[in-house]
């Protein structure tokens, strides 16, 4: 039995990848490909997972955020509402098209450390849940917009709790270094706190926290929620605040290769819950109610990716690449960060992996590339190459590099397949050229 590193994959009797009860060759015959595919059932999976497990293990108040830069687009803010889940949004962009779906933004906190002052009357003006304020500047700014439109913006400020976790150093954000928040070891945390309890036109409901992204130990969360913890009873025996909420961000890791460990999502939960419910009864603060923004692990282990292989070149004692019609525009993420992934040729899909290679993008550029040295079946032109856990920070990180259209989303249920997102035109291309 061939194994795969999503458990929602499997070789169908026809030999071929089926994914969410769909053969994947029959989808890029009928879609075209490059295709995104998305598993619905396990998007609604992880939702009501962090869901329930916050509810359990937290106050009755608390309650997921998915971070929305992972993958955003109108079908995924309606399963996340009909799934009881709030968002986080970076951008307007992100909040608009919440909106447009029909997403209630009451539930959306908005991110971000240069958010312009059009951004922020622009989110104040929709009635965004939360706002996170990044900074001195910000925070000023958000007051006198506040007070002119005469409302009272709930807010969370951004706290660089100091926590160096074991990841990539370009998705490690909760170091004193880091460009995002105030950190409290320089006093900048308890400076913008004062100011924000002082200021006009908005209401300090507690504070944020972001430790980093793809971690897989739960001690660098404990830590931060411990750090977290602690300021908010400085914070209250100096000035009388108390918080009503501790926002501890995202990051729990994805099991993107066999490699790569489980992460026990709501054992973290439990844990993190163990240490903030021991914290609160020793430093004397009332049990906040928490908030987690989970991004990759809400929809990363829910996608995949479909190509068609086009050339592959053999270079004699060397090298062997296996192109694709997509690449480093769909997926930058082997270019940004050298991420690891599996892959398999759809239509090969219970056949031998043994055919060392690199898949290489079209885009005109060496570094275009999704894997270097995997095994894969043997390939030839035609084939559908399937990379797995493509649902975070591809589609979203995608780009028309050399003027290349976006793959289409399709979303799978139980073998039902329907287009979430159309294939760009170029039409599309130029839309927006005078
Ligand atoms: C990126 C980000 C997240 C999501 O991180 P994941 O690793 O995808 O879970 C959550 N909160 C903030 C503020 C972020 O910047």
């Amino acid at each position: 039995m061939t194994e795969f590193v999503m458990e929602n994959c499997k070789v169908n009797p026809k030999g071929n990848l089926e994914f969410a009860g769909a053969d994947t060759t029959e989808l890029a015959g009928q879609y075209g490909t490059p295709l995104m595919l998305l598993d619905e059932n396990k998007i609604r999976e992880h939702a009501a997972l962090y869901r329930d497990a916050m509810k359990k293990y937290f106050t009755p108040d608390s309650y997921p955020l998915y971070a929305s830069k992972a993958l955003s687009y109108k079908g995924i803010y309606r399963i996340m509402q009909q799934e009881g889940v709030g968002s986080d949004a970076v951008s307007c962009g992100e909040i608009y098209t919440a909106k447009a779906a029909g997403f209630d933004v009451g539930k959306m906190v908005f991110h971000g450390n240069n958010k312009t002052e059009e951004d922020l009357r622009y989110a104040v003006r929709v009635g965004i849940g939360r706002i996170v304020v990044d900074g001195p500047e910000e925070l000023e700014e958000l007051g006198k917009i506040c007070t002119g439109l005469g409302v009272k913006q709930k807010i969370q400020i951004r706290i660089t709790p100091g926590i160096d976790p074991h990841t990539h150093k370009a998705i490690s954000t909760g170091r004193v270094d880091s460009k995002f928040g105030n950190a409290i070891a320089t006093g900048q945390a308890e400076k913008i706190t004062r100011a924000a309890l002082k200021t006009e036109g908005v209401e300090l409901m507690g504070f944020h926290c972001h430790v980093g992204s793809q971690i897989f130990e739960t001690e660098p969360f404990i830590n931060a929620s411990a750090i977290m913890m602690s300021f908010i009873a400085d914070m209250k025996k100096k000035t009388g605040f108390e918080a009503k909420e501790l926002n501890l961000g995202g990051g729990f890791g994805v099991r993107y290769v066999k490699e790569h460990p489980y992460f026990d999502y709501e054992k973290a939960i439990e844990e993190l819950s163990v240490k903030i419910k021991e914290q609160s009864a020793s430093l004397n603060v009332k049990m906040p109610d928490i908030m987690l923004e989970p991004g990759r692990s809400m929809v990363a282990a829910a996608g995949i990716t479909l190509y068609t292989v086009g050339s592959v070149k053999e270079i004699p004692e060397m090298k062997n690449y296996v192109s694709i019609d997509g690449g480093m525009t769909d997926n930058p993420r082997y270019a940004l960060y050298q991420s690891q992934y599996e892959a398999v040729i759809a239509n090969k899909a219970g056949q031998k992996a043994d055919y060392v290679c690199s898949i290489a993008g079209r885009c005109c550029e060496s570094g275009d590339l999704i894997a270097e040295n995997i095994k894969l079946q043997k390939a030839k032109k035609g084939d559908i190459l399937a990379v797995f856990v493509t649902g975070a920070y591809n589609y979203s990180m995608a780009s028309n590099y050399n003027r290349l259209p976006r793959p289409a989303i399709v979303t799978v249920r139980d073998g039902h397949s329907e287009v979430a997102v159309r294939r760009e035109s170029y039409e599309d291309l130029i839309k927006n050229d005078v």
